[in-house]
């Protein structure tokens, strides 16, 4: 089997050219397959800082967008993690690797059992997913420590927000098709604070 060592590496470093530099988070990149994420089709990609297609339409988000999202949350290793659009599962992993457990959850049914079958052959035993509406949260583990969308609501639900611990982090794209910021969230005593990374685009959270 490729082991894609070389790509890998060359990723990596396109990574921290463009300004990532946490390391734990570039050593959890290092550390996943991709190729096993994505089409097999696509495996040659897989180590582009690229978004590819996925199944049912859906897409496996860019390497670096997953870097600045994670980084975002701050994790020490300690957190509850919340992850609305379970997808492939390569977030889903990356946030396993730098967190106490990730709580996942996708609408697409057939996404989410190739998902757990990748978190199954990787042994990963710090995450549970389910199928359901993200947008209902997961109120029978919350609240979380941190909370992540990656799929991008209008506006992200008040639901999603209660369901954050006062100190957390919430990090999501919001707005529609074209016109998406990655804000980062977090709930102090006060309330919330809002600040916007940087413009994006992934697909639609959808209701139901
Ligand atoms: N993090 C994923 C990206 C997947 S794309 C990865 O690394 O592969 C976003 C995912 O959000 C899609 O799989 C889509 O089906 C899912 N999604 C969209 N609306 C949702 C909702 N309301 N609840 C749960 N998942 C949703």
């Amino acid at each position: 089997m490729q082991d894609f060592q070389h790509e890998k590496a060359r990723l990596i470093m396109t990574l921290r050219g463009m300004g990532v530099v946490e390391a734990a988070v570039l050593s959890a990149i290092e550390r996943v397959p991709r190729e096993l994420f994505v089409p097999k089709a696509l495996s040659q990609h897989a180590y582009e800082n690229a978004s590819l297609p996925i199944a049912l339409e859906q897409t496996i988000s860019q390497p670096y967008i997953v870097a600045r999202m994670t980084a975002a949350l701050e994790l020490t290793g300690r957190e509850r993690v919340l992850e609305i659009g379970t997808g492939s599962g390569y977030q889903t992993v990356i946030l396993s690797f730098l967190c106490r457990r990730v709580y996942s959850i996708e609408r697409l049914r057939p996404l989410l059992v190739e998902a757990d079958n990748r978190f199954r052959k990787l042994r990963i035993t710090n995450v549970t997913s389910k199928f359901g509406n993200g947008a209902d949260g997961w109120p029978e583990g919350a609240p979380f420590d941190r909370v992540i969308l990656t799929c991008a609501p209008a506006e992200i639900p008040a639901t999603l927000l209660n369901q954050l611990k006062t100190g957390g982090i919430m990090v999501a794209p919001e707005g529609r098709a074209r016109e998406q910021s990655l804000v980062v969230i977090r709930r102090t005593e006060e309330g919330f604070e809002r600040q916007e990374l940087l413009p994006v685009r992934f697909v639609p959270l959808v209701e139901g």
